[in-house]
């Protein structure tokens, strides 16, 4: 029988729009509603291609073989390793992430996610700064200057803007777009930027200067270049004063800002440009960063709440130790000093650098993943599991840090999983083994 679930969160990007539908017949999803196309794109390919079995390479080959097997497999695997590191995180529930700390802790691994390749100097830069931030109905309700910088949500996050940024209509903001001035900084002409009021076309790489010369400004020193970033002195003054006549002012930041050269240089002197902004200028100015998948933020709330750090948290000691550019997971594949993996809910074949791979394929991999993709062909262990947000529930965080129940609308395949189910039955196994 054919039935419509509303309210149904999106697992796909940091957005986590919470208000679709999906419509369902004899447990096959057929269409959805008010969701953008990569959301949809998402439902309607998840029961595709799926593996129907766990999966062991013997002799070579990846094996159908039974879920006990695949669970002993993996918690031997984890078990005999010295330092195994345990990658992912981004695309599953905050119960799963739980779980897989207490897995990393007993067999004394690291576990690092998604945000080590993206946003991980951003949360360098807050620790040492802390952040003016805000929730996305705030921004809705009052933001009349938003400020995308090193993003393209037109692509990326494709409803950011029509649900929380610049057309709704807020509180204060009644007129939506009309309410509200756009000001992108990107050194492409993205389809973003061809909707602002204003697009500062900075030179490639020149974000730390054209951040400094705004403070620069602020407190009131003498610009001498005629031109910053490629940008003429005066205009960045006219943008500055532009930008003191609103009353609320949010900036969005992306990877554009955190994976150049300066990196978490760059969302530091970001954030100091906030703080006195808000001191000097009068303007309410907040900052967020654009979380890319739907629970990158939650992985990081969820880390840190078990351990005390947010990302790359290494057990080897005993104890939780965190030294980003030590114990990130990109940095111990380069050293070649983990001797196992376990990937859940990200596909390091399309984002690690070919010299992490390398050292990849000379190790252990467990794959707790439904779909095919890249790394599976180094793959040791496949398990593949329920999705969450489409066949199990669980909780995920929305980019601005709040919790968002996800919905399960179909049943999983016959030997698919929670996610939380097969990090429990390892861990079990591994704590025998250890
Ligand atoms: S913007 Fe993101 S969360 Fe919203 S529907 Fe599109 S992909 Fe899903």
């Amino acid at each position: 029988m054919m039935r419509e679930i509303k309210n149904v969160p999106c697992p796909f990007c940091g957005c986590l729009c919470d208000d679709g539908v999906v419509i369902v017949d004899d447990n096959k999803i057929i269409g959805t509603r008010n969701l953008c196309r990569i959301g949809h794109q998402k439902f309607a390919h998840a029961q595709k291609g799926r593996f129907e079995t766990p999966q062991i390479r013997k002799n070579g080959k990846l094996e159908p073989v039974s879920l006990d097997e695949a669970f002993d497999k993996s918690a031997q695997i984890l078990a005999n390793a010295e330092r195994p590191l345990l990658y992912g995180w981004c695309s599953t529930s905050a119960e799963a992430i739980q779980i897989g700390c207490e897995l990393a802790e007993a067999c004394g691994g690291i576990i690092d996610c998604t945000a080590t390749l993206c946003h991980g100097p951003s949360l360098l830069a807050i620790q040492d700064q802390g952040a003016p931030s805000c929730t996305l109905g705030e921004v809705m309700n009052r933001a009349d200057l938003v400020i995308y910088w090193g993003c393209n949500p037109m692509h990326a996050h494709p409803r950011h803007m029509s649900r929380y940024s610049v057309f709704p209509r807020g509180l204060f903001r009644k007129r939506g777009r009309r309410s509200r001035t756009i000001i992108v900084v990107d050194p492409r002409r993205t389809d973003t930027a061809k909707l602002a009021d204003l697009h500062i076309q900075i030179a490639p790489g020149s974000d730390h200067m054209l951040v400094h010369t705004f403070r620069e400004i602020i407190n009131s020193y003498d610009v001498t270049h005629e031109t910053v970033a490629g940008i003429p002195a005066d205009a960045i003054r006219e943008t500055i004063e532009a930008m003191g006549q609103h009353q609320w002012a949010v900036l969005f930041f992306g990877m554009g800002l955190t994976q150049q050269m300066g990196k978490d240089r760059n969302i530091d002197v970001a954030i100091k440009f906030i703080h006195e902004f808000n001191k000097y200028i009068g303007t309410k100015t907040v900052l967020m960063p654009m979380r890319g998948h739907y629970n990158v933020a939650g992985s990081n709330v969820t880390i840190c709440a078990e351990t005390g750090h947010p990302f790359a948290v290494d057990f080897s000691r005993g104890y939780p130790r965190y030294h980003p550019g030590e114990t990130t997971a990109m940095d111990v594949l380069y050293r070649g000093e983990v001797d196992a993996m376990l990937n859940i809910a990200a596909n390091p074949g399309t984002s690690f650098s070919n010299r992490a791979l390398a050292h990849l394929a000379k190790i252990p991999l467990i794959n707790i993943e439904p779909h095919n993709q890249q790394s599976m062909q180094i793959s040791d262990v496949v398990i593949p599991p329920a999705i969450v947000g489409v066949e199990c529930d669980g909780t995920a965080y929305r980019m601005d840090n709040i919790p968002i129940k996800m919905k399960k609308i179909v049943d999983p395949p016959e030997n698919s999983m929670p996610d939380t189910v097969i990090l429990g039955e390892i861990l079990k196994r591994v704590k025998e083994y250890v």
